[in-house]
C-alpha cells in the first residue's frame, strides 16, 4: 500500500508549562546574575541578566503608573506597540510589556503613514512606544486620524536611552522612558499560569495566505510551547560558548522569537545591531566570536559573494541557520566552500515556519545539514505535518501538496478577524501555511513552491493584494496584478506589477511608457516602505489574465515571466 503524506513528530513528545513567556524566559536560575544577555554591537553595552530582569520589572512598575507621567494609563491587558530598530532597550521594553501584562505590538520603524495606520486599526495599539528615528513617522500618522497634539503627547513613549532624547523633542513635549516613574522597588511580573496563558502576549503582522497585512495574535502559551519545543531538538549552547547577532529584525518573528527570547532562555548572548551594514556585522562577528547566524538567504548571499569577508576571521562561526525564505543548495554549497577554503568548516541548515506558528517548526540536526542542503527537515516534537491535495486529503510520499501542519504554537488567530482565522485554521487545528511541500518516507519535508499570494523580499513579506490596491488608486492605472519575480543575483524575490493604464497612448510610444513607469514608481515610493518597491519592475499590458469568476491568474502570469524579457 502506498504511503500517505501524514506524520506525526519523530521526537517523543515534551511536557509544556502554562506562564508567561516572562516567567519562562527570565524566570530561570541556571546562569550567573552577570551572564551577558544582550550586547549592543555598536556601543558595547552589555546588559547582564540581572540587569534585563530588573530593568524590565522596573519599566513595568513605570507601564502600571504611565498616567503618573502624563500617559493614557497602561494596565494589564492593554495593548502598546513597540516601534524600533534593534536595540538593546527595544528588549528591556519588550519584556517590561510582558511583566505589565501589556500586549506588545511588533511593527517595522520603516513603515510609510498607510501602513502604520493599518497597523494600528488591526491591533487597537493605545500607546506607540517609538524610536526617536520614527516619531516622525507616529506623528503624521496620529494626526492624519484625527489625534490632537495633546492627546498624541499622551500615547507616544520615546524609546531612547535617558539623555539620547534629541533636544528637539523634548522641549516638543515628547515623553521619554525616562519620564516613567521608576522606583528603586522592583515588583513582581503578571502571571499569566493555567487558562490565562492564554492571552494574546505578542502581535506580529503577516498577510498568511492572502490578502492584506493582519496582525497574528500569538498567546503566552504559544510562545512558551515554541520555546519548550525548539529546544527539546536543538543543541544551542552545548559547549557553553554560543553566542548569536541580529541576522532579522526584532519585529520579524525570526528575529523575536528565535534570537530574543529562545537565545535568552538557554543563556546565548545575543549582539544586537539595528541595521545591516556588511563592515559592522563582520567586525562584530570576529570581535564577539559569534558562533550562531539565524537569517534570511540574502545575508547567505552576501557570506558567499562579498570580498569583505576576506577581510575578517570569522572563524568562531559554526552554524548558519537560513530560513524565512527558499534557499538553493548551490548557495548553501558555495558558502561551505568558501569558508572550507580558509580552512573553517561552517554547518548550514535550513529552517521554515511562519509568524502563524512562532516562527521555526521543523529541524535538521547538525550531523544531517551537509547531506540534506535543501531539506526543511522534520517537524518538531508535540507536532504533526500533513501534505494536502485541494480536497484536503493526504498525498502519497514524494508528491507535492499543500504543507499543514498541528502543533501548541499554531497562533491564537488574526487580531479582530475570525473571517481570516478560520479560512488558515481548520475546526481540528490544522494550520494551512499555503506553501507546497513534498514529504519522503521518513517525514523530512522539502518546500518546493507556494500557493499563496505571498511575496518574499529578502524574508519580509510583501503582500500582492496591498500593493494592487494601492496602484489601483493610481489615476491612470486601469488595472493591475502583482507577482513575484525570482532574482538569483540577489537570492530573492522581486515584486513586480503589470500594469493596465488607462490611456492606450502609454502602450503605443516607448518614450510614453517609460514616463509612466517612472511616474508610478516615484509616485509609489512614500506610499509603502522600502521592501515593497517594485524592484521587480513594471511591465505595461493591454491586459490582466483572470478566471471566469474575475481571478487574477497568476499562474500564467508568472509562466509569461520565464519567457520574458527584463522589465523596467
Ligand atoms: P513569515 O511569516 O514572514 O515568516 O513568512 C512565512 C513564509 O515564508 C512561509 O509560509 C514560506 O512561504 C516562507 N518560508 C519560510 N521559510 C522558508 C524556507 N526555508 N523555504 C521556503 N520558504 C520559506
Amino acid at each position: 500500500s502506498t504511503q500517505l503524506s501524514h506524520f506525526e513528530s519523530c521526537y517523543p513528545p515534551v511536557p509544556l508549562t502554562r506562564s508567561s513567556y516572562y516567567t519562562f524566559v527570565l524566570g530561570r536560575d541556571i546562569y550567573a546574575p552577570e551572564h551577558p544577555f544582550t550586547i549592543n554591537g555598536q556601543t558595547g553595552h552589555v546588559t547582564t541578566r540581572r540587569a534585563l530582569r530588573e530593568d524590565s520589572l522596573r519599566l513595568a512598575h513605570g507601564l502600571r503608573n504611565a498616567h503618573r507621567a502624563g500617559l493614557a494609563p497602561l494596565r494589564r491587558g492593554s495593548v502598546a506597540m513597540l516601534l524600533s530598530p534593534s536595540t538593546d532597550l527595544y528588549v528591556v521594553v519588550q519584556f517590561a510589556m510582558a511583566a505589565a501584562g501589556v500586549t506588545c505590538v511588533l511593527a517595522n520603524p520603516a513603515f510609510s503613514p498607510g501602513e502604520l495606520a493599518h497597523a494600528l486599526d488591526v491591533s487597537d495599539a493605545s500607546h506607540v512606544f517609538a524610536h526617536p528615528s520614527a516619531v516622525p513617522l507616529v506623528h503624521a500618522t496620529l494626526r492624519a486620524r484625527g489625534l490632537a497634539e495633546r492627546d498624541i503627547r499622551q500615547r507616544v513613549v520615546l524609546l531612547a536611552p535617558d539623555g539620547e532624547v534629541p533636544h528637539e523633542l523634548r522641549t516638543a513635549g515628547w515623553v521619554g522612558l525616562d519620564r516613567l516613574d521608576t522606583t528603586p522597588v522592583l515588583g513582581v511580573p503578571e502571571r499569566f499560569d493555567g487558562d490565562e496563558a492564554d492571552a494574546t502576549a505578542l502581535i506580529y503582522f503577516s498577510s498568511g495566505t492572502t490578502g492584506l497585512s493582519k496582525g497574528v495574535e500569538l498567546s503566552h502559551a504559544n510562545l512558551v510551547a515554541n520555546i519548550t519545543l525548539l529546544s527539546a531538538v536543538y543543541m544551542y549552547n552545548a559547549n557553553n560558548d554560543d553566542v548569536t547577532i541580529t541576522g532579522v529584525p526584532l519585529f520579524h518573528v525570526l528575529g523575536g522569537l528565535y534570537l530574543v527570547m529562545f537565545s535568552l532562555f538557554k543563556g546565548v548572548p545575543v549582539v544586537l545591531l539595528p541595521r545591516f551594514v556588511p563592515a559592522e556585522y563582520l567586525a562584530c562577528v570576529q570581535k564577539y566570536k559569534v558562533t550562531t547566524i539565524i537569517t534570511a538567504p540574502p545575508v547567505l548571499l552576501f557570506l558567499t559573494n562579498d570580498p569583505l569577508v576576506d577581510q575578517f576571521d570569522l572563524s568562531s562561526l559554526r552554524i548558519l541557520g537560513v530560513g524565512a525564505a527558499p534557499v538553493s543548495a548551490e548557495l548553501v554549497h558555495a558558502c561551505k566552500a568558501r569558508f572550507a577554503a580558509r580552512g573553517w568548516h561552517l554547518n548550514i541548515g535550513q529552517g521554515y515556519g511562519m509568524t502563524e506558528i512562532c516562527g521555526v517548526c521543523t529541524y535538521v540536526p547538525y550531523e544531517e545539514m551537509a547531506a540534506r542542503p535543501t531539506s526543511i527537515g522534520r517537524i518538531f516534537p508535540n507536532c504533526a505535518v500533513r501534505v494536502v491535495d485541494a480536497d484536503a486529503r493526504p498525498v502519497p510520499v514524494g508528491q507535492p501538496g499543500e504543507l499543514w501542519i498541528r502543533s501548541p504554537a499554531v497562533m491564537k488567530g488574526y487580531a479582530k478577524n475570525p473571517t481570516a482565522t478560520a479560512a488558515t485554521i481548520t475546526p481540528d487545528g490544522w494550520l494551512r501555511t499555503g506553501d507546497v511541500a513534498v514529504a519522503d518516507a521518513g517525514g523530512y519535508l522539502q518546500i518546493t513552491d507556494r500557493i499563496k499570494e505571498l511575496i518574499k523580499y529578502k524574508g519580509f513579506q510583501v503582500a500582492p493584494a496591498e500593493l494592487e490596491n494601492i496602484l489601483s488608486s493610481h489615476p491612470d492605472v486601469a488595472d493591475c496584478a502583482v507577482i513575484g519575480v525570482y532574482s538569483k543575483e540577489e537570492a530573492t524575490e522581486l515584486p513586480k506589477a503589470y500594469i493596465v493604464p488607462r490611456d492606450p497612448k502609454y502602450l503605443s510610444s516607448p518614450a510614453a511608457s517609460d514616463d509612466l513607469v517612472k511616474s508610478i514608481h516615484a509616485w509609489l515610493a512614500p506610499r509603502v516602505s522600502s521592501y515593497k518597491r517594485l524592484r521587480g519592475g513594471i511591465a505595461l499590458t493591454h491586459e490582466i489574465p483572470k478566471s471566469v469568476s474575475g481571478k487574477i491568474l497568476k499562474r500564467k502570469l508568472r509562466e509569461q515571466e520565464e519567457t520574458k524579457q527584463p522589465a523596467a
